[in-house]
């Protein structure tokens, strides 16, 4: 890795809808939002293609409604995954521009008329959007490579190293990942340094954005100590599926008054997605508002009135399922919600009545802390921590200790009594990292004199369910009968939450080991 440092370190909040990059100023001894280009603090996650160059941000988002099929947004949604998968087939009906299958069933996007007919993977689009970052950053600092990139708590391993590769193609030195809440938690924090009596404080980082929800519990201590105790979430659940679901009933009125289909219409389909999220966005502040898009479909215009409670209706089951989340949150940090002091509203998606509404019931009536930008928070905290880890920043910078949990519990396919093929756990989900944790398994038939490691991710008891993440084999075992030989399986997570994997014969001694982070090795 190049360790040189050049100019400050800078916090990115890589969003699925908006981005954002942050900086410790020295001169004015306080983490500054950078404005892009335009001026302004947050930019679209947005990249098109409008057969002469590729735009980025406000550009890209402009020119949605005349060029959807070349314009790419949520793209976040599909960093680390598979084509193959459930949730990412669902994203792509959805989507009006051309995602297919590369190769090891990766997803890579299709730009039409692009002349060297680049297909274009997730980590590409992404790096355009962190390097419109890096480009805004310099223009107001000079010079900088460094930076810390925020991922969602609940991120894979995989999703995290596509966030990984994404910084390194645009230039940047990763310095480390930290969790959205996380990052908005040590906003908070810094926020709360200026009380005198500050002492122990257990925080809920309740995160609902774009196209992401996290829920992130916290003890901040005196002097700065921030310790995650578990975290939760949902990695496709956040405002983009509101607006989804505005955009399916406005779909099904038009059919029913006009007998006409639009869904396979992808400049009304954009016109109309662009539309219910300025009605949604009118609907945490109005009770009722209208959406009105002439020459909609067929030379017919669209106008109907949307009241906040159908735009409730609509979208109940996802709200419940925050709420559940947040309940399961605070079983796995051990905690009742009595337990709480604060609970702390990051993400756009959060000025939603009645996200709030419900957050308070559950909470007993609790006031809910608004006190930080929901949209900046997060590049804020990734700002101070890049400081910290720079030895810059004020006393309360420098005084910030930070340690994180493991989001998914990781683990290999093992026998389980007579069970084959299950998820025998090395490192339980939500375990403080880094981390060290070994376990011996024994050789399942006689004479065995090798052992697949087949590494998973997931909470399913099957790992077959669980997502792979890698696998290696493990030979040179002395040959014996079924039970005796001992494979000692070591799993090491660095601050990163990168994994390292060893497998150990007990006997010989003769060990295999791999790092979970292919590219960057
Ligand atoms: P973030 O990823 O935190 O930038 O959140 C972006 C999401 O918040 C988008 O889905 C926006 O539509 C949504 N959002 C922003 N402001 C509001 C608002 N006033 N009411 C409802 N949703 C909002």
């Amino acid at each position: 890795m190049d360790t040189m440092v050049k100019g400050p370190a800078i916090g990115i909040d890589l969003g699925t809808t908006y981005s954002c990059v942050a900086v410790w100023f020295d001169k004015h001894n306080r983490v500054e939002i950078i404005p892009n280009e335009q001026g302004n603090k947050i930019t679209p996650s947005c990249v098109a293609w409008n057969e002469y160059e590729f735009l980025v941000g406000e550009a890209a988002k402009n020119q949605i409604s005349r060029n959807p099929r070349n314009t790419v947004f949520d793209v976040k949604r599909l960093m680390g995954s598979r084509f193959s998968e459930k949730i990412v087939q669902n994203d792509i009906k959805s989507w009006p521009f051309k995602v297919v299958k590369g190769s090891d069933d990766k997803p890579v996007l299709v730009f039409e008329n692009e002349p060297e007919n680049k297909n274009l993977s997730p980590e590409e689009i992404s790096s355009m959007i962190l390097k419109r970052l890096k480009e805004a950053a310099e223009a107001f600092i000079g010079t900088c490579r460094d930076a810390v990139i925020t991922v969602p708590a609940y991120f894979s391993d995989k999703q995290r190293q596509a966030t990984k590769d994404a910084g390194k193609m645009a230039g940047l030195n990763v310095l480390r990942l930290i969790s959205e809440p996380t990052a908005a938690a040590i906003a908070y924090g810094i926020d709360k340094s200026a009380d005198k009596n500050r002492s122990k404080k257990n925080v809920l980082v309740f995160d609902l954005g774009g196209g992401t929800f996290d829920v992130s519990l916290l003890s901040i201590c005196e002097g700065g100590n921030i310790n995650v105790k578990a975290v939760g979430g949902d990695t496709h659940l956040g405002g983009e599926d509101f607006d989804k679901s505005m955009v399916n009933y406005c779909v099904q009125m038009f059919k029913k008054k006009e007998k006409k289909d639009l869904s396979d219409n992808a400049r009304a389909m954009v016109k109309l997605k662009v539309a219910c999220e300025r009605a949604k966005r009118d609907l945490s502040s109005t009770t009722i508002t209208s959406i009105e898009i002439d020459y909609l479909h067929d030379g017919i215009d669209f106008c109907i009135k949307f009241t906040r409670a159908k735009f409730e209706e609509l979208n109940a089951a996802f709200f419940k399922m925050c709420i559940k989340h947040v309940e399961n949150c605070l079983k796995d940090g051990n905690m009742q919600k009595e337990d709480v002091d604060e609970v702390v509203l990051v993400g756009g998606s959060t000025r939603i009545p009645k996200v709030q509404q419900m957050l308070m019931d559950f909470f007993d009536s609790k006031p809910l802390c608004k006190s930080i930008n929901a949209d900046e928070a997060v590049a804020y905290g990734a700002a101070v921590l890049a400081a910290n880890l720079r030895g810059k920043g004020d006393e309360s910078v420098k005084g910030l200790t930070l340690v994180d949990v493991t989001p998914l519990s990781l683990g290999v396919d093992a026998k389980i009594g007579n069970d084959y093929g299950m998820m025998s756990v090395v490192i339980p989900r939500n375990t403080p990292i880094p981390t060290i944790m070994e376990r011996i398994y024994f050789t399942v038939f006689d004479k065995q004199e090798c052992m697949n490691i087949y590494i998973y991710e997931g909470e399913s008891k099957k790992a077959k369910e669980n997502i792979l993440l890698d696998s290696f084999v493990l030979h040179g075992i002395p040959p014996a009968p079924a039970g005796e030989q001992k494979v000692n399986v070591c799993f090491d997570i660095d601050d990163n939450g990168i994994l390292n994997v060893s497998a150990q014969v007990e006997s010989t001694g003769n060990r295999k080991r791999i790092k979970i982070d292919k590219k960057f090795v």
